[in-house]
């Protein structure tokens, strides 16, 4: 298949002059971002840098970001995308786990890259938002493209899966370039004439496929944001007449709550995409009503390119489901022996097919580990209807288990958000000396919100089992998010006496 990176030339050959990114008033078409990444690619070359070495990213959402993407590949490099916000310590464990030798970082991350970078070995280059060009105009262009072959690794993306330390999920170009094909022309139906809003950050998989590799894949433009903010997506949702959203929930309820957001023509908008964490029905349909506009979910992870399954556009829609497997994917629920569980039991979701990585990078064991039979473990359970819609319950970590009874806080997380004072909401398991664990519901209300923690213990209790319903209601400002914007549950921190149940 060859490298991802030929898709880039690909573009900038059929239409030279098409815009393919914007940022703010800057606008560089297809010929642009090609002679800019040969550029990277020579100056690369200059380094030192040879097929097979590694090069880190760690720029935020800026055209640079997919210059340089597309200039390793092109020198036949591996990319590690980094996020920026990582301190010293987290950026000197990815520089040395990665082994990488170069490391592009944005100005304002300048002095810890160069920390992190000497510690390891590793030769760092500062992209500025103006100086940049002038160190690309010094290099002369690589001429051509490194050959790789399909099972040569484009990028490692690191990812904490469910235990240990982050680890180099190895992602190959035959990965990357075949679910890329599968985004862009069955999910997205993506055309040259599509305007995507890149609020997803690139260093993560989700924005990397469904924005950066498929707009240039087909020659479409990918309008940026540096970073997720309500109020700035709906402004460039309406200026460039964005008609492709993708986003993880938190970002559409942000929109939705958003108090001015139906003053925004977003008219253009065509097809907006939910995934990384579970879409709360409520958000979706509110959504919907909101802004005229379908929200199809899908479902991915970093090891596996990332997606695994959709709700097909040509198939019917179900709300709260991750949808079918993609063309070319399979998927299975099985047991802790690895067994395919029947009928409509809940078990873990295991995958194989041209987009699950080729391993973890450096670490036999953990690939060992998650990939035992050659059907890749993904921690996630779920159950499967009779028509072959998937049903995330939960993950296999986040289970919370009262008394001998599993709870799945998926399922109390929805019924909260029913309540109209409940903006975001997280059930976790607390320890309790009686029943092992306790459920108990982390939640940030609406602005104006009065509801009180006893409310909302009433709210589920009279709509799900006695076993189940939340016992300790925590209410906060904001919950912790990650760099996609998921709720990061591990984060979330309640009060050690939770006082008495409220029950
Ligand atoms: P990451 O590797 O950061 O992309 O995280 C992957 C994890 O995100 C998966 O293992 C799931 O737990 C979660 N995830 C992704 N999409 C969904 C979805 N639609 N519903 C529920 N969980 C999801």
């Amino acid at each position: 298949m060859g490298n991802l990176a030929l898709n880039l030339a690909a573009s900038a050959a059929n239409t030279p002059h098409a815009p393919a990114l914007r940022l703010g008033d800057l606008t560089l078409d297809y010929a642009a971002v090609d002679a800019a990444a040969a550029r990277v690619a020579g100056l690369l070359r200059d380094r030192g840098i040879r097929p097979g070495d590694v090069v880190g990213i760690c720029l935020p959402n800026v055209p640079s970001f997919a210059i340089c993407y597309y200039g390793v590949l092109r020198a036949g490099g591996v990319v590690v995308p980094l996020n920026p916000l990582l301190k010293e310590r987290e950026l000197t464990y990815h520089l040395a786990d990665s082994g990488a030798k170069v490391l592009f970082a944005w100005e304002d991350v300048a002095e810890t890259a160069q920390a992190s970078a000497a510690a390891t070995g590793t030769e760092p280059i500062i992209v500025t938002a103006n100086g940049f060009d002038e160190l690309l105009a010094l290099a002369a262009p690589a001429p051509g493209y490194e050959e790789r072959d399909d099972d040569d690794t484009a990028v490692i993306l690191y990812t904490s899966g469910t235990t240990g330390r982050p680890k180099g999920a190895e992602l190959t170009h035959a990965n990357l370039l075949a679910n890329c094909d599968v985004v862009a022309e069955v999910l997205l139906n993506l055309s040259p004439s599509d305007v995507v809003l890149g609020a997803l950050p690139l260093f993560h998989v989700f924005g990397q496929t469904f924005a950066l590799n498929t707009v240039v894949k087909v020659g479409a433009l990918l309008t940026m944001l540096p970073r997720f903010d309500p109020t700035a997506a709906l402004e460039v949702l309406e200026r460039d007449g964005v008609t492709v959203f993708e986003g993880v929930p938190t970002m559409y309820t942000a929109l939705l709550n958003h108090p001015d957001g139906k003053s925004f023509d977003l008219s253009g908008l065509r097809l907006c995409v939910s995934g990384g964490s579970a879409m709360p029905v409520e958000v979706m349909r509110g959504f919907e009503q909101a802004f005229g506009c379908t929200v199809l979910e899908g479902y991915g992870l970093s090891e596996t390119s990332p997606v695994v399954s959709f709700n097909l556009p040509d198939r019917e829609r179900k709300a709260g489901s991750i949808g079918l497997p993609v063309p070319g994917v399979e998927m299975r629920l099985v047991d802790d022996a690895g067994l395919e569980v029947g009928g409509d039991e809940v078990g873990e979701i295991a995958i194989r097919g041209h987009n699950v990585m080729k391993g973890y990078w450096g670490n036999p064991s953990a690939t060992a580990a998650a990939i035992p039979d050659g059907w890749f473990r993904t921690g996630d359970l779920a159950r499967r209807d009779s028509d072959g819609y998937y049903f995330i319950v939960d993950r296999k970590k986040d289970l919370v288990i009262r008394g001998g009874y599993n709870v799945y806080p998926r399922e109390i997380e929805e019924v909260l958000y029913e309540h109209e004072d409940v903006a975001e909401v997280a059930v976790i398991g607390v320890p309790d000396a009686r029943l092992g664990e306790e459920v108990c519901a982390v939640v940030a209300l609406k602005p104006g919100g009065t509801a009180t923690a006893q409310d909302l213990v009433e709210h589920a209790k009279h709509r799900i089992a006695a076993y189940k319903y939340p016992r300790h209601v925590v209410l906060v400002d904001a919950l912790p998010k990650g760099a996609t914007g998921k709720i990061l549950k591990r984060e979330i921190v309640v009060p050690s006496d939770l006082g008495s149940d409220l029950s």
